[in-house]
This record gives structure tokens, C-alpha cells and sequence, in this order.
């Protein structure tokens, strides 16, 4: 009997032994096409040689170092190379274990900012619906996810959530893709409005959704009013690039391709992709020198800040995908995966949307195409797809939409960027396989 507290405990699952670039082996031989990279970790697929090597050599050179009293060189070089491609003014690197620390740290480092700056009174935090920022009570707060925060929801602090920039279902049919950009925007300015200027500190939303919409950029222009807004507010852009970044989307970082920089950026799952827990919080130097030249110490920290072991997998990764030209590649297979899922679901009858940028993909599962209904939550094919797909030996990421006055279910593709034309063909078919095995199976779906 096990004695491991799983996620599903109803359902056991199968054990994990091997990873061999984008295959991941269970214990009876069993291959699985690992195409969401577990939840957009494994960006370089499993077994990287040079990865493993560079942690190797960190573990016997120095495995820890507590950074209250040292810093490490593997910490100091990532923090380098990750600034060195940060977006323009992102000057600092905060290292934590995972996206839900990197979240929690921005939201804590946006008041201790204003606090430093003696503005007190600016405590608000605004972020968007159906969005995903960890499972941490401050993170659970940020995020909209309905499904995720309910029974937690009294002891949750009050964020204030305005709509995601969801063309698919928000855009008006009259409304060209830029004007509805501005009037989801506008959402921002009237809760900052409401709220009183004074008051709110940040606004919190990830580029790209990832973990409840399945891949959802903003239309063009979306986050330039954004950034707009929050300057002439004097509220701080968090961008969560946790799922997102790390050249998922093609760019090393996502904001990249908004065209715009934020005052704190959160990123993890691609930064160790898997070899190890990390992530990070960035921020610009103006935020850093208000800290430095105040108190002089972030109030915030975890034991493993910074771990040597991690920051060396971080930066055997990011110089791979920087070295490597990673990003392009996770560009032009983007485009390979973009259009081999329009291919098999452009015209398919339960495939309402199709969307993402990069490796980083996603279909939306409707009812009716024409009126983008989406089916009843109570079938649960988020959940059945998942499990059709994975006895299928495929691995993605299906997920329900939350209520938020619509349902709907989603699946997200992630897979390594160093995936193959052939491989995404079988991603693809497997795909298809489990959604016939699914939905067809329904006599109400056909
Ligand atoms: N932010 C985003 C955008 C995420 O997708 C996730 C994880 N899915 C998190 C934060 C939380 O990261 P972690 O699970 O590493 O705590």
C-alpha cells in the first residue's frame, strides 16, 4: 500500500521510472508522448545530458548555501543571463522554489514597495477572472479560478477581479479585435477608478493564460493600454509568466510580444524545466533601490532561496534555450503544431477555437460552434478526455473552464521544443483519438 498522499486519491496511477526526450516510461514499459510537458515544465524535454551534468557538478561543488549569510555563483550567473534578456528595466532577480513562491513574493514585494515609498494607503490588488496565479493562500487569492478557490473563499484577502482579455467568447461580433482590446482594458481603469487611485498598488494577470483558459494570449494592443493605465495611476504591472515564459511562446519572455515591460515579472516551470524546483520574481531597479535605500531588507524569504543546485539547473536551461535558439524553434514548431491541429479540428464539429502562440496551444471544446455553446459541466470531458488520451499514451492538459457565467472545457498542449514534425503528428492523432473516444462516444455530442 501506498503511503504517498497523491493528488486524486480515488484513482491510483502509474509510476514514473524513465524520461527520454519527449517520453516519459512508466514501470511496465508504458510510453507516453509527453505533450503539455506536465503543466509547461519539461521545455526541454526529459534526460537533457547537459543539464544533468551541470547538476551533478553543482551537487558535489556546493549543494546549499543559506542566503541570509552567502550568495552562490550558480544564483549570481542566472540572475545575469536572465537579466541580461529581461524585458527593458527588469534589473533584479528574486529566486524562489515555484511559481505560487514567485507570485506571493510580487504581491508582497508591490506593498512593501509603496509601504517604503510612504504610501500606506495603497493596498489593493486587482487581477482578472478566470486566471490561474498558484494554490498558496496569497496566489489562490490573486487568481480567479473559481474551481480552485471556492471552499477556501473565507480565508482568502480581497483582490478585485476584472474580466480576461478572452477574444473567443468576449469579443463583440461587431468589434474589431483592437477596439475590444481597449474596452477590456478599460475594465482596469474603472476598477482603479472605483477603488481610488490611491489605494491600489498592482494589477496582476499572465500574458498568455495558461492553467484555466488553455493558451489565451491578448489581442494586440490589450496590454499597451494596460501599461498605459497602470502609469498614469502609479499602480505596478505584475506580469505571471510562470506558465508562459521562458520562450514557450516563442520569446523568451511572452511580454516580449505585447511589446511591453512590466514592474514585476514571475516565472518557474520553464526556468528548471523539470531538473529542478525553481522559480523567480524580477523586478526593475527602481523597486529594488526603494527597498535598498530603505529598510534595506525585503520582509519576505524561504529557506531555500536561491538554492545553488537549482540555480545551476536554471542556468544550464536558460543558456540552452538562449544558446540553442530554442526560442525560434519553439516558434517555427509552434507553427507546425498550430497547423496540424487546425488540420485535424478546423472543421470539427466540438472544436470551437483554436489559439496560443509558440509551443504553447490550446483548443477550446464546444457544444455548438455556432453559438460557442459549451457543454454541460456535469459530463466532465475535461476530466474524460484526459484519462482517454493518457491510456492513449498521450500526456496534455485538459482542464474545465470555470463557471464565471460560462462553463466550457479546454485542452492545453505544451510539449518540449525540441519536438519533432513526426512527434507532433502523433500528439495530434492522439489528441483526435481520445476527443472521437469521448465526445463521439456521447449520442447528445453528434
Ligand atoms: N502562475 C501560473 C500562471 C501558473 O500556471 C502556475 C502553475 N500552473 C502557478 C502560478 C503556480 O506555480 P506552482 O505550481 O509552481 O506553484
Amino acid at each position: 500500500m501506498s503511503h504517498v498522499f497523491p493528488r486524486h486519491c480515488k484513482k491510483p496511477v502509474p509510476t514514473a521510472v524513465r524520461g527520454e526526450g519527449c517520453y516519459l516510461y512508466d514501470s511496465t514499459g508504458k510510453a507516453y508522448l509527453d505533450g503539455s510537458g506536465g503543466a509547461a515544465v519539461s521545455c526541454l524535454g526529459h534526460g537533457d545530458a547537459d543539464v544533468i551534468a551541470a547538476i551533478q557538478q553543482q551537487v558535489a561543488d556546493l549543494a546549499f548555501a543559506h542566503t541570509g549569510f552567502l550568495t552562490s555563483e550558480p544564483a549570481e550567473a542566472l540572475a545575469d543571463l536572465l537579466i541580461e534578456h529581461a524585458p527593458k528595466g527588469i534589473d533584479r532577480v528574486y529566486f524562489v522554489s515555484g511559481g505560487s513562491e514567485a507570485t506571493e513574493a510580487a504581491i508582497k514585494l508591490a506593498r512593501q514597495y509603496f509601504v517604503e515609498k510612504g504610501q500606506p494607503e495603497k493596498r489593493h490588488l486587482i487581477a482578472r477572472r478566470q486566471s490561474y496565479h498558484g494554490n498558496t493562500l496569497g496566489a489562490l487569492a490573486a487568481g480567479g479560478n473559481e474551481w480552485r478557490r471556492q471552499q477556501f473563499a473565507p480565508l482568502l484577502f480581497d483582490v478585485h477581479h476584472i474580466a480576461p482579455c478572452y477574444e473567443y467568447v468576449l469579443r463583440e461580433e461587431s468589434e474589431s479585435a483592437a477596439a475590444y482590446g481597449l474596452r477590456a482594458a478599460q475594465e482596469l481603469e474603472d476598477e482603479i477608478l472605483r477603488l481610488g487611485p490611491e489605494t491600489v498598488m498592482a494589477f496582476m494577470a499572465e500574458p498568455v493564460v495558461g492553467a484555466t483558459l488553455g493558451a489565451v494570449p491578448a489581442v494586440e494592443g490589450y496590454f499597451k493600454r494596460i501599461r498605459e493605465i497602470c502609469d498614469t495611476y502609479d499602480v505596478l504591472l505584475i506580469l505571471d509568466e510562470v506558465m508562459c515564459g521562458m520562450g514557450r511562446t516563442g520569446h523568451l519572455f511572452a511580454c516580449d510580444a505585447d511589446g511591453i515591460a512590466p514592474d514585476i515579472l514571475c516565472i518557474a516551470k520553464g526556468l528548471g524545466a523539470g531538473y529542478q524546483p525553481i522559480g523567480a520574481m524580477l523586478c526593475t531597479g527602481e523597486i529594488y533601490e526603494t527597498i535598498k535605500n530603505g529598510t534595506g531588507f525585503f520582509q519576505h524569504g524561504h529557506t531555500y532561496l536561491g538554492h545553488p543546485v537549482a540555480a545551476a539547473a536554471g542556468l544550464a536551461v536558460v543558456g540552452k534555450i538562449v544558446g540553442d535558439g530554442l526560442c525560434d524553434r519553439a516558434r517555427r514548431q509552434g507553427e507546425v503544431l498550430s497547423k496540424a491541429l487546425h488540420d485535424q479540428f478546423g472543421q470539427h464539429p466540438h472544436v470551437g477555437d483554436i489559439r496560443g502562440r509558440g509551443l504553447f496551444q490550446g483548443i477550446e471544446i464546444v457544444e455548438d460552434r455556432e453559438t460557442k455553446t459549451p457543454f454541460d459541466p456535469a459530463k466532465g470531458y475535461a476530466a474524460k478526455i484526459k484519462t482517454a488520451a493518457f491510456d492513449a499514451g498521450l500526456i496534455c492538459y485538459p482542464m474545465a473552464g470555470t463557471r464565471d457565467g460560462r462553463a466550457g472545457d479546454h485542452v492545453l498542449l505544451a510539449p518540449p521544443f525540441i519536438i519533432e514534425d513526426n512527434q507532433i503528428d502523433e500528439l495530434v492523432g492522439k489528441l483526435a483519438t481520445a476527443l472521437e473516444q469521448v465526445i463521439g462516444a456521447d449520442p447528445a455530442a453528434v
